[in-house]
């Protein structure tokens, strides 16, 4: 039985084999992926790391590396097979190093997002890489999947924010590059190869972070604004007067605002604007002062209203009221999964073409889907959007919430790959990506081989199979095996 020659070589209670306790490493934050692992397996130490490869090696055994199953794309649940095992990192939580002069902050894999920020923080320092399930998403899988989140127009996403990694090879081998350079060209740069690999390449056991001054002034503002194509107006004008001390754009039309009103109404949208309005979210971060921040947020929004980019505003008075739309952003996600399934999107286009994105793909699924309802919102900032489709409101109206629930699952599943289909094709055709942060795991992997050129997958695989030749590392995620190819 290979599972007692792991537990041999580990201390006690690091392999779980009770499947009744398996769930909250065996189904996806969203609920979509449900996998049925062999064992769950958690790692203290880099060499226990290499035990555990080591002995996947030696028996062939699956290892889906796992933070804080946080991912939104499916690559951290292992197959239904019941013949992988969860790799969790989740133990791994050392702070390493902290280097106040340097910049730098050098973590295990497991050290949750919110630790960084809270270590920077006592640093005097920033961690800007933020995202809303910060409290439990690790390092290592923020920069398996180069996450990106709500600061990415400032300090870019993950992989601009790390500066060296340590990874242990499928081979069971530790590469150290915890190296805490700006510039470093010695050769093929084997770090970015690592981020955004989703665990297939190699798994992550520490970091070095690049920390940032923290702005003395932050200010936050609620704008209402007709659609996109105005949105993107006024974050050009955001950026002609804020430059890079605009630190936040965030988009949000009323069909993802209207379900937090209904399941978190302490979080709900204040009153701005028309009901039928988008808002957007945008903030202000002054390396000198708060009144800076507020003078020139002030000034784009004055301009704004002067020249009808805006409808409506308001400047948060104090941090509850920044707060609060904060928590209003970050309840979308949250409001939704409440209000029933949808069609999830992650798309990025070139933010010139966002707002003609947002248009022909609303008339195309009128036309082919009539009824189904784009609750979009997003870092609109970095031209990122979550067009998120769901189900016509009609089909739930009168319903319990548990019939509702029911009713829009059956209609994602009957018109999941239909939809999916017009509106990825027209990302395609603008140029942009089907997948701006959350990887492609096993939701997007086929989509992604669909619009991919065979040359660049060619070249993915041969990659896979240089650094993982048996296939042991987080299979069957970005890449299909070629065992399931058609
Ligand atoms: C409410 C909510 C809001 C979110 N908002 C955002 C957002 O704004 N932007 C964004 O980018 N994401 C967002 N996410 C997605 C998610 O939080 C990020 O993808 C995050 O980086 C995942 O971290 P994790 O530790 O939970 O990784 P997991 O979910 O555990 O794993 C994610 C992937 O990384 C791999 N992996 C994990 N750890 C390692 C490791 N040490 N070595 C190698 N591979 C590893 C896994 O195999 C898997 O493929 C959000 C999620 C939620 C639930």
């Amino acid at each position: 039985m290979p599972l007692r020659a792991l537990e041999s070589r580990l201390p006690p209670g690091a392999v779980l084999t009770d499947a009744s306790r398996f769930e909250p490493y065996a189904v996806d934050w969203r609920r979509k992926f449900f996998g049925r692992p062999l064992a769950v397996v958690f790692a203290s130490s880099v060499s226990e790391v290499q035990e555990i490869v080591r002995w996947a090696q030696t028996h062939r055994v699956g290892l889906v590396p796992q933070g804080g199953n946080t991912g939104l794309s499916g690559g951290a649940t292992p197959s239904t097979a019941g013949d992988q095992v969860v790799l969790s990192l989740s133990r791994m939580t050392r702070i390493r190093e902290r280097d106040a002069h340097n910049k730098t902050i050098t973590v295990d894999a497991g050290v949750t997002m919110q630790t960084v920020q809270d270590e920077a923080e006592r640093l005097g320092l920033l961690f800007p890489l933020d995202l809303t399930a910060r409290g439990s998403a690790t390092i290592g899988g923020n920069l398996s999947t180069n996450a990106g989140g709500t600061a990415v127009l400032r300090y870019g996403n993950a992989r601009a924010l790390c500066l060296g990694l340590e990874v242990v090879t499928a081979q069971g081998e530790v590469w150290d590059g915890l190296r805490g350079l700006r510039k470093d060209n010695t050769g093929y740069d084997l770090r970015d190869l690592f981020i955004g690999s989703e665990g297939t390449l190699g798994i992550i056991t520490g970091a070095v972070l690049a920390l940032h001054p923290r702005p003395a002034g932050v200010m936050t503002a609620l704008a209402s604004v007709a659609d996109a194509r105005a949105a993107v107006l006024l974050l050009e004008r955001a950026q002609g007067i804020a430059g890079a001390n605009l630190t936040g754009f965030e988009f949000m039309t009323p069909l993802a605002t209207d379900p937090v009103a209904v399941y978190f109404p302490q979080f709900a949208k204040p009153s701005l604007g028309e009901p039928s309005e988008a808002c957007v979210l945008l903030e202000v971060s002054h390396p000198e002062s708060a009144q800076e921040a507020t003078r020139q947020l002030e000034s784009v929004l004055q301009g704004a209203l002067e020249e009808g980019l805006a409808t409506d505003a308001l400047v948060a008075q104090n941090m509850t009221q920044a707060k609060a739309f904060w928590n209003l952003r970050e309840h979308v996600t949250f409001a939704s999964a409440e209000d029933g399934p949808q069609v999830k999107f992650d798309i990025a286009l070139p933010i010139s073409s966002l707002a003609e994105f947002c248009e022909a793909t609303t008339a195309l699924l009128a036309q082919h889907f009539p009824g189904a309802r784009a609750a979009n919102f997003g870092h609109l900032g970095d031209g990122n959007l979550h067009f998120n489709v769901a189900a016509p409101e009609a089909m739930g109206a009168g319903l319990s919430r548990e019939a509702r629930h029911e009713a829009f699952g059956a209609y994602v599943k009957q018109n999941e790959d239909g939809i999916r289909r017009v509106v990825h094709d027209q990302v395609v055709k603008m140029n942009g990506s089907i997948s701006a942060e959350h990887g492609l795991g096993q939701l997007r992997r086929d989509e992604a081989a669909r619009y991919k050129s065979p040359i660049e997958m060619d070249l993915m695989q041969r990659l896979k199979n240089a650094l993982d030749p048996l296939g042991i590392l987080n299979p069957n995620k970005v890449l299909r095996l070629p065992s399931e190819r058609a």
